[in-house]
This record gives C-alpha cells, structure tokens and sequence, in this order.
C-alpha cells in the first residue's frame, strides 16, 4: 500500500492517495439498463424538445443540436447540446468530434458576449454516474454571473506565485515523463498529478491559450480525446461513467492557460469528501498512467 498527500499544482487542494491494490476499481463492467423511452434527442423526435437555437448539418441533416436547458435553474443561460444523432455513440467512435468542439467555441462566444456572463462552463456528463439523465450523448453549457470556486482558486495561486502555474507544471511532467500517456503536436494528456477520481485526466495545449474561444485545432484536439476514452474503455469498461470538463477562462482574462479534464466516475464521495472537501483517491496517477500505457502498448502490436 502506497500513502502520500498531494497538492493541486493550479488550486493548492490536497488529496490523499491511498493505493491499495486489492481495492483498485478495476475493470468495472458498469450494465446499462435502459428502460424503453421515447428519446428526444434522437432524430425525428425534434419536435419533443424545445427549439433549438443553433445547428451543425452534414448532407442537409443535422449531426449537432444545440437546444435551450428545459429545467435550468438560470433560464436563457443553460444549452444541451445534442453531441450526434446516433443515440449510443460516444466521444471514441464520433467521427464529427471536431464539429462538436467547435459548437463548444462557438456557444461560448455567443455567451460571452451577453452582458453579465462572467463565465462559461462547458462539460459533457456520461453514464448515470456521471449524472447524465438522459443516455443519448449529449453536452452542457451553463453561463453563470460570477466566477467559479475552482476558478478563482486557480486565480489566487496566480495572484501569489505571480505567473502561470500550469506553465511550470507541464515542463516538470514532461521531464519526469511519470504521468504522461499521450503526445500530439499541439497537446499533452497526462493522469492528474492530485486527482480527485482514480485515473483523472488532463489534456493540456502545448503552447498557452488563455480561453477556448481562441482555439482552432478541433480536429488534433477531437483525435487526441478519442484515443484518451478509448484507452479508458479498454481498461475500465465500455460503460464507464465519466464527466469531461473544460477549464477555460473568460476571453478578456489573459492570465490563464485552458485545459480539458476527463474524470472516471469509479468512486463515489462520502463523509469524508463532504465534511472536509479533501478527497480520498485509491489509485496514485502514475500507477494508472503505467496502466493505460500498457494498454496503448497492447493495441498497437495487434
Ligand atoms: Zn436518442
């Protein structure tokens, strides 16, 4: 058993990596017990939906929706985007995944330019874990009048260390090499150096883009998180539930480096995470980065 409390290089939040291997959720083949539903996220049932307000279409039918949030609580703020018409794909097999992310940019430009938003989050549930109530793949959009917790603790760190802290974080993984699973051009995946679930993913841009409004690479980017949920499924289980969260700041906020998180949903939180907001995690990140790795290994002498 391996026992050791970390630091989040960008909040300062700790959290306690208590592996013990026994413990490990390990391949957890999650069974989703779909009761019949008439979908209205599916094609040919538009009409069960509000009108939608923005749309992508290849070959004249539509392949992303985006539709105003009928049970938000801030009305007019919230989107679901409807991610594909296929009612059981996910982000692994999307071919259209670069329209996808650029309906992300395109919502948040469209948000940002509301008076009183002073930040947008985008996040995307799978699974029943992960909170999502409705199977068919979908995303969320969520424009909110003042600045998020996480947000301003990593703006607080920036405040004290008076420069970009994931800047530094990135050079010091690359050269421990300890966490990191997959390289492209432009970005770098990596297991979260302080995770708040087992095998918690970052993708991070290689050069500093403060917000994703500024970001073009959407078919690199859509390549690189196939292959990061595709690994996942391979060990975890095809059903897994997951959240993938984005972690941008608002346009004007120059002083931020956006990055995208991927987080397994093999644990739950109890008492402990409640009462002190400091998590417990059973699987140290480089453990789970050997993990993934050798399954990225298997698949490519196949
Ligand atoms: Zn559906």
């Amino acid at each position: 058993m391996s026992f050791f409390i970390r630091e989040d290089p960008l909040t300062g939040d700790r959290c306690i990596i208590a592996s013990i291997r026994s413990r490990r959720p390990h391949v957890i083949k999650e069974i989703i017990e779909e009761e019949p539903f008439q979908c209205p996220f599916c094609p040919g049932n538009e009409s069960l939906t509000p009108r939608e307000s923005f749309r992508v279409e290849e070959n004249s039918r539509w392949i992303v929706r985006v539709i105003p949030n009928k049970f938000s609580a801030i009305p007019h703020m919230h989107d679901v985007i409807v991610d594909s018409p296929q009612h059981n794909e996910d982000l692994d097999r999307m071919n259209h995944l670069d329209k996808l992310l650029w309906t992300y940019k395109e919502r948040l430009v469209y948000y940002y330019n509301l008076e009183n938003v002073k930040y947008v989050a985008v996040f995307r549930n799978r699974g029943k874990k992960a909170g999502a109530s409705i199977p068919h793949p979908h995303s969320q959009v969520l424009a909110l009048p003042f600045y998020p917790r996480r947000f301003l603790k990593e703006k607080e760190k920036y405040e004290r260390i008076n420069r970009n802290a994931l800047r530094d974080f990135l050079k010091r993984e690359m050269e421990s090499q300890e966490r990191i699973l997959i390289h492209s051009k432009n970005f770098s995946v990596l297991l979260a150096y302080a995770p708040v679930t087992p095998y918690e993913i970052w993708i991070i841009p290689k050069d500093r883009i403060n917000s994703f409004v500024f970001e073009s690479r959407f078919e690199e980017l859509g390549e690189i998180i196939k292959e990061t949920v595709s690994l996942l499924k391979t060990y975890l289980g095809e059903n897994i539930s997951y959240n993938l969260t984005l972690q941008s700041a608002p346009p004007w906020d120059r002083d931020y480096h956006y990055y995208l998180r991927i987080l397994p949903r093999v644990s739950v939180f109890g008492g402990f995470e409640f009462g002190t907001e400091n998590v417990i995690v059973s699987v140290a990140p480089e453990e789970a980065a050997s993990e993934l790795r050798a399954v990225k290994y298997a698949s490519r002498t196949e």
